[in-house]
């Protein structure tokens, strides 16, 4: 069944007026059309953005314990339909459904976790110098809220984002990425059937050159959480800064493994690869990097490669898929022509890096790639590929392998595996990540536990749990004084 996609403004479900809507076809096969989507102009974006401006006055005066009812019933509403939102993800962006269902099941948990920040405390009391003032600070609201998303988790990310905006009393604009409009459709009715006030959440589709050029640079949005690509994440945060009003970005990464001689090798290989593999290598927090003390290089190598050569392509809507197609037919051909380069400038391709034939032949699947002989410094060492590619690189010790780690501009998520306590403890102390796994992969967020990168991964405020009040209010701080003494 092909899915329409419409936007919400203000309360309503909008065509789109500007041209013919676009076309997501589904990545593992092409032949099948899942959908269209509007494309939305300025003018309707800059209408959403008022109609969530008008109504932002009446949401922020309603009681937490309200606010809290109505995401409470978004999460039972998500909770109840999250089999054929999960299958929309699968058909749309190719997640293996599995992971789909995971995804759709950890915005259950953020809006219920978020639903109870609405009966949390909002502020402090001090101790006032006089001994008679009442001084205290309270959280308040940033006023509407730009919500820019990317495909690859698209509904988690969404949920984790507008969830505390609108707990907190901000009023949302959301767009999400052009390869994910359909799941942003499918949620989006989801969340109008927990009974937001009119013009309190709104979404429109369409090109992040319009639709999210409009929302960064609109006078009237005061704050815009970004999840994407560092190059657009420059570009929200210029317009942000220009204008003086808050902005987060969370962006890419270039994620280390290290395996240390003393580690459960089996074990590590699977992880590795797991983080490496699994929805293509297409999670900002994918282990990209492995390093590898030099004296189980080798059988590190032999274990991961005969272990990478057993995965198997699947069709994503298969229960037990493990690695699925990539996004789309761009994704495709930048991974395909990235894989050529790094053997071009002399990394040894070990196994896969290529476009299966036979019955995948009509989709965009890639075979999992493994490289040895990685120069830290090149291409493959440096840039976030965002795909089914993983490069071994070797160091002589545990120093060498975290000054390799830590010798690239991102700094989301680094994992080790080691038993030994002294190596991990050093390991902790010099990672720059902002996430950091012992004997864990690289990927893998908990819902309620800050989450963010160093360096240039993020704009260095975080997301989630309790983290997220930092960045969707602001803090007044209140003087009350007795007028007379009493
Ligand atoms: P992207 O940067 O291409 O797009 C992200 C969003 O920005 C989309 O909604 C897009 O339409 C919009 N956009 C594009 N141009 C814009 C502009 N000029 N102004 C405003 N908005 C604009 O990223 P993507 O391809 O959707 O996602 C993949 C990237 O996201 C990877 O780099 C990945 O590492 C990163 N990512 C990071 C995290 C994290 O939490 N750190 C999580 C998931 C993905």
């Amino acid at each position: 069944m092909s899915i329409e996609a419409r936007q919400y403004i203000n309360g309503a479900w909008v065509a789109g007026k500007s041209g013919s809507p676009a076309t997501r076809e589904n990545p593992s096969n092409t032949t099948e059309i899942v959908g269209s989507y509007p494309l939305s102009s300025v003018e309707e974006t800059s209408a959403a953005i008022e109609a969530a401006q008008a109504a932002l006055a009446g949401w922020k005066s309603l009681a937490g314990a309200a606010r809290s009812e109505i995401l409470h019933r978004a999460a039972n509403i998500l909770d109840e339909q999250k089999e054929e939102l999960a299958r929309v993800v699968a058909r749309e962006i190719g997640k293996p459904i599995g992971e789909a269902r995971g995804e759709v099941k950890r915005g259950v948990v953020l809006l219920r976790y978020y639903a109870g920040e609405g009966l949390r405390a909002m502020g402090e009391v001090y101790p006032a110098s006089d001994g008679k003032t009442l001084l205290y600070s309270n959280r308040v609201p940033l006023g509407v809220v730009g919500v820019i998303t990317p495909w690859n988790f698209p509904v988690a990310i969404p949920i984790w984002k507008m969830a505390p905006a609108l707990i907190f009393g901000n009023s949302v604009v959301w767009k999400p990425a052009e390869p994910a409009s359909l799941t942003g459709f499918a949620l989006m009715q989801i969340l109008e059937k927990a009974g937001f006030p009119k013009g309190v959440i709104n979404m429109v589709l369409g090109r992040g050159s319009e639709a999210g050029q409009c929302i960064s640079s609109h006078p009237l949005v005061h704050g815009i959480t970004f999840t994407g690509s560092n190059e657009v994440g420059r570009k929200v945060a210029l317009a942000a800064v220009e204008r003086g009003v808050k902005f987060q970005l969370e962006m890419g990464g270039k994620n280390p493994t290290i395996v240390a001689a003393d580690a459960d090798l089996p074990k590590a290989a699977d992880l590795t690869l797991s983080a490496a593999m699994r929805f293509a290598g297409q999670k900002c927090t994918a282990t990209s990097r492995v390093i590898v003390e030099e004296s189980v290089l080798s059988a590190f190598t032999e274990m991961l490669v005969e272990k990478a050569k057993s995965l198997k392509l699947c069709d994503p809507m298969a229960d037990d898929c493990y690695l699925g197609p990539v996004v789309n037919r761009s994704q495709h051909a930048n991974i395909l022509a990235a894989v050529d380069r790094s053997v071009k400038s002399g990394a040894w391709l070990l196994t896969g890096g290529k476009k299966p034939g036979g019955n995948l032949e009509n989709g965009y699947f890639i075979e999992p790639a493994v490289f040895n002989h990685v120069d830290p410094q090149s291409e493959l060492g440096q840039k976030e590929f965002f795909g089914p590619v993983l490069g071994i690189i070797s160091a002589r010790d545990l120093k060498q392998a975290i000054a390799i780690a830590n010798e690239v501009p991102f700094g989301l998520s680094a994992a080790i595996f080691t038993r030994d306590v002294s190596k991990i403890l050093h390991f902790i102390k010099s990672a720059d990540a902002g996430m950091i796994k012992i004997n864990g992969e690289t990927a893998g967020v908990e819902p309620h536990a800050p989450f963010g990168g160093l360096k240039q991964s993020s704009s260095h405020s975080r997301e989630q749990g309790r983290a997220a009040i930092e960045f969707f209010t602001s803090i007044q701080t209140i003087a009350i004084s007795p007028s007379n003494e009493i």
